[in-house]
């Protein structure tokens, strides 16, 4: 097999089809380009020619290059056109019947060395290959949409296919100016497996009421991501997402990781599939979102005037780094702890021998140890004995709900949740967790505290973990468990998720950005809260911050 294919063969002219067919004759291919109706090809040529003067009108191809390219696609209505083929692409629906007499009727056509690949997103490589004489051809090829545009082509290898041919297929995919990713034929491949864990956490989170889509789609852009969940949602399909989870969930035979949200089958039962019919999550009026008349609370706490007098409390990475982070935002600090911190010492901060001395002066208490519970709650007796009622008290609660914390105080009105995704210092925007019993006066002290510092705040509900970190810990142990099923390397995930999806970074740098004891820590708290092995933490991720690494990998 040679790796410079030219002739291309490939089936169906819908959206994928036309992209794809795109892509292959701008590359110099001989394209032919098979649909079952004529009407139908010439949709897809016109979508084509449609793609390439968008490329003339922003400089990206000459009119000659067009027209060179357009002279390289034929449109077709029978297979049989696709003889001399070396590689057929098939891009035909989504139907795994479909796609297996496809694949039957393209061995009978081609020449016995042709490769047979599928651009299917959620079926079984092997499956839609398995009935080939000759199984070593058929291989996964999935573009993204859209084709012409998304660098990102992962490229599927079933049980039987040659390692040749997914060779080959790297090296074409490469040669179209594509990023190409191997993967291994799971359900979902990376990205799809992936990224469920973005929308379907984000759902859970909203029907929970720990917040609302608006104010999750705003927390995970403060993050760098360019859409939140429930926009990306609205913009790919409601309906789409359903479908995906739905083969997700019962090809893995009940993962609960994957399975479909009530509230989503609802919207969907409802009509409410986003954009597409102008209400999803959001409302959508020509085309335009509406905007929300949503209250955002304590959006009119005005910031602290005067510096705030800061106790941190507690030992560990995350203390440490909050006291120097609030120090260099003027605030004034001191730490109370039983660990002795060289950085905090050479950073002038002061550890208070005595908890009196300093607490005659404290306007805000922070407790910031990561965990276990006995470590954290070490320092809560005295604390919360001697630290004036009207004080509010955050404490750090990835592993534990806000409602939790405020068990431990015999104030429970003045405790309240603090969500730190990872550095304080970077951190644009902070998570506050309100407990049941938490009061509306200490939380107004918070916030207030940390807008004069600098920061969003977001008011959410009691859960460990809030929004930002316990999606982003799904998403790191949802990439966990990939590596551990060898459905990818480490390399590959993170370019898969960043080319496929725009996120601003993979799930490997996110482990390593957040740090792998704040997101175990996370995962175990979630577990224990929800009782839920959806939460279970991925043993390649155990074993990673057991044996210290600084990231998953
Ligand atoms: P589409 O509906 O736009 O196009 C499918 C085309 O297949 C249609 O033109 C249809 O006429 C044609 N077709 C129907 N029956 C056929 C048959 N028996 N033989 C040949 N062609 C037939 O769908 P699409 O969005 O282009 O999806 C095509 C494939 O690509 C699916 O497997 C889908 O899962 C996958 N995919 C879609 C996307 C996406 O975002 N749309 C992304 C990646 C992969």
């Amino acid at each position: 097999m040679s790796a410079e294919l030219t002739r291309v063969g490939i089936v169906g002219a819908g959206t994928m089809g036309a992209g794809i067919a795109q892509v292959a004759a701008g590359a110099g291919c001989e394209v032919v380009l098979y649909d079952i109706a004529p009407e139908i090809v010439e949709r897809g040529l016109e979508r084509i020619r449609a793609g390439y003067d968008r490329m003339v009108a922003r400089a990206r191809l000459t009119a000659e290059g067009r027209e060179a390219a357009l002279g390289r696609i034929a449109v077709v209505t029978t297979l049989d056109a696709l003889a001399t083929a070396e590689i057929v692409i098939e891009a035909a629906p989504e139907d795994a019947t479909i796609k297996r007499q496809l694949f039957a009727e393209l061995e009978r056509v081609c020449t016995p060395d042709a490769i047979l690949a599928s651009n299917t997103s959620s079926l079984s490589i092997t499956g839609i290959a398995g009935g080939l004489a000759r199984p070593g051809r058929g291989v996964g090829m999935h573009f993204f949409n859209p084709a012409p545009v998304l660098p990102l082509v992962e490229v599927i290898g079933g049980a039987a296919t040659d390692p040749a041919t997914v060779d080959t297929v790297v090296a074409l995919a490469t040669r179209w100016g594509k990023t190409p990713v191997r993967a291994g034929d799971t359900p979902g491949f990376i990205v799809n497996r992936i990224a469920r864990a973005f929308g379907g956490e984000a759902l859970r989170i909203a029907a929970e009421g720990t917040a609302t889509p608006a104010e999750i789609d705003r927390i995970v852009r403060a993050a760098g991501f360019r859409m939140g969940p429930f926009e990306l949602s609205d913009l790919v399909g409601l309906d789409v997402g359903l479908a995906v989870s739905r083969a997700l969930y019962e090809q893995t035979f009940g993962e609960p990781r994957y399975r479909p949200h009530p509230m989503q089958a609802r919207m969907v039962a409802a009509g409410h599939l986003g954009r597409k019919t102008g209400q999803g999550f959001y409302r959508y009026e020509g085309g335009e979102r509406v905007a929300d008349d949503a209250v955002i609370p304590f959006a009119e706490v005005a910031p602290l005037g005067r510096p705030a007098s800061i106790l941190i409390a507690g030992q560990g990475a995350a203390a440490d780094e909050l006291a120097l982070a609030l120090q260099g935002a003027g605030q004034s600090v001191s730490t109370y702890s039983t660990e002795e911190s060289t950085a905090l010492v050479n950073a002038g901060i002061p550890r208070a021998r005595r908890l009196r001395d300093v607490l005659l002066t404290t306007t805000v208490a922070i407790e910031a140890t990561l965990g276990p519970r006995e470590l954290k709650r070490a320092y809560w007796f005295e604390l919360d004995e001697m630290l004036p009622p009207q004080i509010p008290l955050l404490a750090l609660a990835l592993g534990h709900g806000a409602t939790e914390l405020g068990s431990w105080s015999a104030r429970p009105e003045r405790v309240i949740g603090l969500g730190l995704a990872g550095p304080f210092a970077s951190a644009p925007l902070v998570e506050l967790a309100r407990g049941e019993r938490t009061g509306e006066a200490a939380l107004t002290r918070a916030v207030a505290f940390l807008r004069a510092v600098g920061k969003e705040v977001a008011v959410v509900g009691d859960p460990p973990g809030q929004v930002l970190i316990r999606i982003l810990s799904g998403l790191i142990n949802e990439a966990a468990f990939a590596l551990d099923d060898r459905i990818a390397s480490a390399a590959d995930i993170d370019t898969a998720l960043k080319l496929g999806l725009n996120y601003p970074a993979g799930p490997i740098e996110w482990s390593e950005r957040l740090g792998l004891d704040r997101v175990v820590t996370t995962l175990d708290g979630l577990h224990t809260y929800y009782g839920e092995e959806r939460y279970r933490v991925a043993p390649r991720l155990r074993r990673a911050l057991l044996a210290g690494y600084a990231r998953l990998g």
